[in-house]
């Protein structure tokens, strides 16, 4: 009988994680391995047995088998949080097709040796007149960043530093000199003992309203359940979603369980991050995207000790090592970010959904404009769904108008403004209120569309938008379609129809030629370069010191403005008509989204969509604020083509440098799947060039694989994987899966 190897991966938790080992697996361990598999293996000079994990098996020995020790035992026993994560990276390297390596070092940050940090905590030294009176000081004279700081302290007493200096944008040069003048202390860790005794700031009595309540209610009634319960709460933006959260986490905490909670990253404001420390004082950790591997990784330690409850933080938070999980929350759930854009390229809804599987949590979906999939699993049964219909404070819901461009084209406008935006800005001026205008742009391919009609030319096939391309050919970025670019509309003829191009600054210019007065602050990529940058422009704008905000679709999220009442999307046309068969989704949750920032103060917010395209379903639900008709017309769109999540839908995107040579291999791994997938009804389009068709130096192209059956492409991906690995030719070919 042939040998067999194991590679094994020693001590996951140091930097060894970069090495994998050989060994023999004995015969009577035959079939009881895979990638995962918690092990115990003879390790280093003295054969000290060391706990190891299983990351892939072979028959192909790296080294003289003779030499070759041997695994001593699977350890069945192995069931503590760390081999549970294991075989959650075992899950993630199945569905998403990465190396065992790549998945573990995904789920499991890697321990590096870096000081200990002490925790710091800023605290007001003034009773609350004398701080109101520095207040007034630094307010008058526009010391802004002191105000900020005196103002957020009076609000709540005690802040944790990272708080302040992260989403309060507060310098450590300005807390020590407040701390000089004797303004606020800084204390340290040590000296604080009691951490929920300071939490003297007015806490906002919250009672939750009968929406709120059942929900509570119905899932804290079935939380014994097995398999665990999996929710999708629909809720308008301010419908008291986080509030409802919270009463569960408080729920599961009172039950000695631990929760995880989901925001992605520019959603995770300043007022957010405070109400959960409101509620559950320095037992809530968060982490983000700026912290090092070291950092993370002290996180998930203080997690794994038990001294934190609540985890908050985007996509990574979701492999916190909590031992007795109990709730994962997913906020805003629809948001791209949640897909991981590297190796493996996993999705945390999915990935959430699993962890609860493995280790009984309640999963909690949450969103004003639930993703196509979430809904879908709502009505199929794969969730249960709940819904808040009424924004839970006095606020009302802004109204909506739609703004049709070819009408102010056919009279004479050719400005970035219509003029009822126009007007409703001069209004919004004279009278002290703010404005938010947002360029909904994404991807960055042009494509092609009449300014007279609004026609957008698009691929026979797939029913997605054509790009135009360098040399003026009209190209499908999933199947490679091409035609020439035309010269007059095909459907009224018009000579106005051309790539759909603007940018930000265009539009500053134009606000600052028509409103010579206003303060304009413009944020996009451009502006956002400097790690501070995105947070300096909002707290700017919040403090009141520009009456204009400009930018991309980065403006409308996650931020409350009080003083907004109205909210400009200057060309809906931007996402609508991006090739990709989401673009209509995307379109709907962005203006909805939009909608959501006018008017969460005192008055009423105005919304205004500018497009050439009014008649558009995405537009329209948009407009009234109806995601039930979106998302039947929406779902008909994808039944009929064969898209997610009526069908299930996967990526290859291959990569490499030399264009001649990708292409071949393209052709070639095509061939493998057509033969592969014969007589089963999978749908081959492709191979295209990827929207952006060369990232340094690398050539991209992509192959799409449509089959209604998700377990079917799995199964063609783990054929492509063997193929791949025998097949020398594609060393030279980076290939990432994308399934859905
Ligand atoms: P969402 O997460 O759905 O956007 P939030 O939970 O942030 O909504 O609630 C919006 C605002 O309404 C917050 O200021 C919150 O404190 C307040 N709020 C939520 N629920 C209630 C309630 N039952 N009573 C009073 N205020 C509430
Ligand atoms: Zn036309
Ligand atoms: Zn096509």
């Amino acid at each position: 009988m042939q040998e067999r190897y194991a590679d094994v991966i020693v001590d996951i938790s140091s930097e060894k994680l970069d090495r994998v080992f050989q060994y023999r697996i004995p015969e009577r361990m035959e079939g009881m391995l895979e990638p995962g598999t918690v092990v115990e293996v003879p390790f280093g000079k003295g054969n000290r047995p060391v706990r190891g994990y299983v990351t892939g098996i072979s028959g192909q020995a790296g080294y003289d088998p003779a030499r070759m020790k041997e695994i001593g035992r699977v350890m069945t026993d192995a069931a503590d949080e760390e081999a549970r994560l294991v075989g959650l990276a075992a899950w993630i390297r199945n569905r998403y097709g990465s190396t065992m390596l790549q998945a573990l070092k995904t789920v499991i940050p890697v321990k590096r040796k870096i000081k200990e940090k002490q925790r710091r905590w800023i605290v007001l030294a003034l009773d609350g007149d004398a701080a109101r009176e520095r207040l007034d000081f630094f307010q008058r004279k526009h010391q802004k960043a002191r105000a900020r700081l005196v103002e957020a302290l009076l609000d709540e007493p005690e802040l944790p530093w990272e708080l302040v200096s992260e989403k309060l944008n507060i310098t450590a040069a300005v807390i020590r000199a407040l701390e000089e003048q004797g303004i606020v202390r800084v204390k340290s860790e040590k000296l604080y003992r009691n951490p929920v005794q300071g939490y003297t700031g007015e806490k906002k009595e919250i009672r939750l309203n009968e929406e709120q309540q059942r929900i509570v209610d119905e899932i804290t009634g079935e939380w014994e359940e097995d398999p665990p319960g999996r929710y999708l709460i629909h809720g308008i933006t301010g419908s008291g979603k986080t509030e409802v959260y919270m009463e569960l986490i408080r729920y599961a905490v009172s039950r000695g369980q631990q929760a995880i909670v989901l925001i992605p990253e520019i959603a995770l404001t300043y007022q957010t991050v405070l109400r959960f420390y409101r509620n559950f004082g320095d037992r809530v950790s968060v982490i983000n995207s700026r912290l090092s591997q070291g950092e993370r990784y002290d996180q998930f330690e203080r997690a794994r000790n038990g001294e934190l409850d609540v985890m908050i933080g985007p996509r990574s938070a979701l492999f916190t090592p909590f031992s007795r999980l109990g709730i994962i929350v997913m906020d805003e759930e629809h948001e791209p970010a949640y897909q991981s854009e590297t190796m493996p390229r996993y999705h945390a809804r999915e990935v959430a959904l699993q962890r609860g599987k493995m280790e009984h949590a309640r999963v909690v979906l949450g969103s004003a404009t639930p993703s196509l999939e979430a809904y879908y699993g709502a009505m199929t049964g794969k969730y249960r769904l709940f819904r808040l219909t009424r924004r839970a404070g006095q606020a009302e819901l802004p109204s909506v108008s739609v703004v049709d461009l070819r009408q102010e084209l056919r009279e004479g406008n050719r400005s970035m403004l219509s003029r009822s935006l126009r007007e409703a800005i001069e209004e919004r001026l004279s009278s002290g209120e703010q404005v938010m205008l947002f360029l909904n742009r994404r991807g960055y391919a042009g494509f092609v569309s009449c300014r007279s009609c609004g026609h957008v030319l698009t691929c026979p096939h797939c029913a997605v938008s054509l790009s135009l391309h360098r040399g003026g050919k009209l190209v499908c970025h999933y199947c490679g379609y091409e035609q020439p670019a035309v010269k007059n509309c095909p459907r009224c003829g018009s000579g106005f129809i051309r790539t759909f191009r603007a940018g930000t600054q265009q539009v500053e210019e134009e606000l600052q030629r028509e409103f010579p007065r206003a303060r304009v602050l413009r944020m996009d990529l451009d502006t956002t370069r400097g790690k501070e940058d995105h947070q300096k422009i909002l707290s700017a704008f919040a403090g009141r010191e520009a009456d204009i905000l400009v930018g991309t679709q980065m403006i409308v999220k996650g931020h409350d403005f009080p003083d907004v009442t109205l909210v400009g999307a200057l060309a809906a046309d931007l996402s609508l008509h991006i090739p990709d068969y989401r673009a209509a989704e995307r379109t709907f949750q962005l203006l909805t989204q939009a909608a959501g920032r006018a008017g969460r103060g005192k008055s009423r917010g105005l919304v205004i969509i500018q497009t050439y395209d009014p008649d558009h379903y995405a537009v329209q639900a948009a407009a009234a604020q109806d995601y039930e008709s979106f998302y039947e017309q929406e779902m008909n769109y994808r039944a009929l083509a064969g898209y997610p999540p009526a069908g299930g839908l996967f990526a290859i995107h291959c990569s490499g440098p030399d264009e001649a040579y990708l292409k071949l291999a393209c052709g070639y791994l095509k061939k493998f799947i057509q033969q592969a997938g014969a007589g089963r009804g999978i749908t081959v389009l492709g191979p295209a060039d990827e929207a952006v068709s060369r990232i340094q130096d690398q050539y991209r192209m992509v192959i799409y694989l449509k089959h209604e059956n998700i377990g079917m492409l799995t199964e063609i991906k783990n054929r492509i994987e063997r193929y791949v690995a025998v097949n020398h030719g594609f060393d030279q070919v980076a290939m990432q899966f994308d399934i859905n």
